[in-house]
């Protein structure tokens, strides 16, 4: 692993934001500051293709997750913001997806749609 790659997992691991490449270039920018937007895309394909990272592709842009286990999203419609569900995976899914489809299932995403607790109060507070 290259020390660029190795600086860009770290950076990600720090967070639960789910940043987006440019993002994640700002941190990467602090300890490498002449790395380029390109090799923070580069770098995330790489990583998210070998499976060390998962990559949301959800509304809006593309976010990323140092947690790789498979886990449940929520995403604001308004701000952006991603968080993790804390709930558990729903059984057999893939199962069913698999003999629905007739594919040989690898892997799902799920992403719920919402308004998050800083915009509900926000909208609350203009409505007043
Ligand atoms: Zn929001
Ligand atoms: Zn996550």
């Amino acid at each position: 692993m290259t020390m660029q790659r190795r600086v860009i997992l770290e950076e990600l691991a720090k967070v639960t934001s789910h940043p987006t490449a440019d993002q994640l270039y700002q941190l990467v920018r602090r300890q490498l500051p002449r790395i380029s937007l390109g090799t923070v895309y580069r770098n995330l394909d790489i990583l998210s293709q070998t499976g060390m990272i998962l990559r949301l592709d959800g509304e809006g842009q593309r976010r990323f997750d140092a947690n790789a286990n498979n886990h449940y999203h929520i995403c604001c419609t308004l701000c952006g913001r991603t968080d993790d569900l804390q709930m558990k995976l729903i059984p057999k899914l893939e199962q069913n997806a698999a003999k629905a489809g007739g594919y040989q299932v690898t892997g799902h995403q799920l992403e719920f749609q919402g308004i998050c607790p800083a915009c509900l109060a926000k909208a609350d507070s203009q409505a007043e």
